[in-house]
């Protein structure tokens, strides 16, 4: 029998945050209510019938999220590296039980970690002054993140966008590290136009590959060059423009893909998170990747 292909997020949505609320919380000095924002979020993706959903990342961009919460980072206006990275305790962890408890139980949960080359490059480093072990202390940190989580969910990506920049040669055993004691699916989302790294991410040690198949469609040459084991997590809308793509446009792009890759398309999601678009613009993408994904699913 076929397997259906599953409907994705890739991590962030549109917060809609109250800036009132906000001030007053600052201002009382109380504690912020996340959980309403997160709430939100997941009610969106739920809405636009997404079957694997995340927490939305809306309470801080997906920088600030593990910076704030790794011991060695101090976040102002900007983050640095002051001491050694550490991890310190659990840090989206909670967010993940509160989703868990919001979604039927049809639907699936991705944690969503940010890579450590991403977060070695999106710091200021004042500690190191050596790349390599950088990213090296934040992958050993980010490892005993994924390690709690997957307890609490039914797959954990890992994001690095920073790739399609420059990936360095020890970047596979990077992502070696955190994946290496995962039981549940790994994915690795690298989004920009990565069509000239794709042996190197062919490399890596996850089960889905997850990149912007939409705004980079060069991405179809450079991926049927080669054969490879891992399934595709397909980017089917842009994340990048408002323009909602109509059903049968992003009908037309999945055929394209399963034309190419057959069954190794698994999961179809935005390019890449939706963070920076209009929340009604995000919904309504997301509700027509799901009304793509239907045609396809039959
Ligand atoms: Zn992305």
């Amino acid at each position: 029998m076929k397997t259906r292909i599953k409907t994705c997020v890739i991590g962030s949505y549109p917060p809609q945050i109250d800036t009132i609320e906000l001030m007053h919380s600052y201002f009382n000095q109380e504690e912020v209510t996340w959980e309403k924002y997160i709430e939100y979020a997941v009610n969106d993706m739920i809405n636009a019938g997404i079957d694997v959903v995340s927490d939305g990342q809306t309470r801080d961009p997906f920088i600030q999220i593990f910076t704030r919460k790794l011991k060695g980072c101090r976040t102002r206006n900007r983050t640095e590296i002051v001491d050694k990275i550490e991890y310190h305790g659990p840090i989206i962890i909670d967010d993940q039980k509160y989703v868990r408890d919001l979604i039927p139980k049809d639907k699936k949960l991705k944690g969503v970690i940010t890579g450590p080359c991403t977060l070695t490059n999106s710091c200021i480093d004042l500690y190191y002054n050596d790349e390599k072990k950088t990213a090296f202390d934040f992958a050993y940190a980010l490892k005993k993140e994924a390690e709690a989580l997957q307890k609490h969910v039914d797959m954990i990506s890992i994001d690095e966008p920073f790739f399609s920049n420059h990936i360095p040669d020890y970047s596979k055993e990077l992502i070696g590290i955190i994946t290496k004691d995962i039981s549940c699916p790994t994915i690795l989302h690298a989004c920009g136009d990565v069509s000239t790294i794709v042996p190197e991410l062919l490399e890596m040690p996850v089960d889905i590959l997850s990149h912007e198949f939409k705004a980079s469609p060069q991405l179809f040459d450079a991926f049927k060059e080669y054969s490879f084991s891992q399934g595709i997590c397909l980017g089917s809308v842009r994340s990048d423009d408002i323009r909602v793509e109509p059903v049968e446009e992003i009908t037309k792009h999945i055929i394209r893909a399963i034309d190419i890759f057959g069954d190794k398309i698994i999961q179809i999601s935005p390019d890449c998170g939706q963070r920076l678009l209009p929340r009604d613009v995000a919904f309504q993408k997301l509700k027509n990747l799901t009304k793509a994904g239907e045609k396809i699913n039959g």
